[in-house]
């Protein structure tokens, strides 16, 4: 095998665990060396809003979220933490478009996506400029490349210049809003387990509007992930 990150060949040893299970039908895209570069994010004590690592209970960013929409739910989960290692790799995939790193991650991703069977799988979009200049979504290919089935209901608007200055937390965040669902698609949601998929979790702002876009089709849970956070 080539490894998609440093090019160089490597040997496939597989584990008796993994002979017997369906993660040997996705290809191992990253070498040992390279793999070990990346850190999971299994820290003992996480917040419960954003996964970050945080002593107990909500980190200040999430308790902000709370204050500013009360009665929002916030139960992000990450894989990886956003650490140097990944931050070169998502430059080297985002920025530099090498949509072959896009891989790289398939058999965690597919290991953790097993288990969310019952959801629908939504990736958050990018928008029509950037897909142009990238030449595609940096999230629908992560699920693509672990056999993850997906659904695209989510649609990017326009840029839309306003004045911020005089508008509270809230009122921006409502007029920030990016997301839409076409009208025609929203019964898709209705009393489905709903999966929002992103690449990467900074603010949660990205998350929180889309959770909001996709409230609207009365699902029964939202849920969102991020591979890194
Ligand atoms: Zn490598
Ligand atoms: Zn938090």
């Amino acid at each position: 095998m080539k490894c998609v990150y440093c090019q160089q060949e490597f040997a496939v040893n597989l584990t008796l665990r993994e002979i017997f299970s369906l993660s040997r039908l996705l290809p191992k895209d990253l070498c040992q060396r390279c793999r070990e570069l990346f850190t999971l994010n299994h820290h003992a004590k996480k917040c419960l809003g954003c996964d970050k690592m945080f002593e107990t209970g909500y980190c200040e960013d999430c308790r902000e979220w709370q204050r500013t929409i009360p009665g929002v739910v916030l139960n992000h989960k990450s894989l990886f933490c956003y650490d140097e290692a990944l931050h070169d790799w998502f430059q080297q995939y985002k920025f530099k478009g090498n949509i072959g790193l896009a891989s790289s991650f398939n058999r965690e991703l597919s290991a953790y996506f097993r288990k969310k069977r019952q959801s629908l799988i939504v990736p958050i979009p990018v928008s029509d400029e950037r897909l142009k200049s990238r030449g595609f979504n940096q999230v629908e290919e992560l699920l693509k490349a672990a056999m993850i089935s997906y659904v695209p209901l989510l649609k990017k608007k326009g840029e839309i210049e306003s004045p911020q200055s005089n508008k509270t937390r809230r009122e921006r965040l409502k007029a920030q809003q990016s997301f839409y669902v076409p009208v025609e698609h929203l019964s898709l949601i209705n009393q489905r387990h709903v999966l929002i998929v992103d690449d990467v979790y900074t603010t949660g702002r990205t998350v929180l509007h889309a959770k909001a876009c996709l409230a609207q089709g009365n699902p029964q849970s939202i849920q969102t992930f991020s591979l890194a956070r």
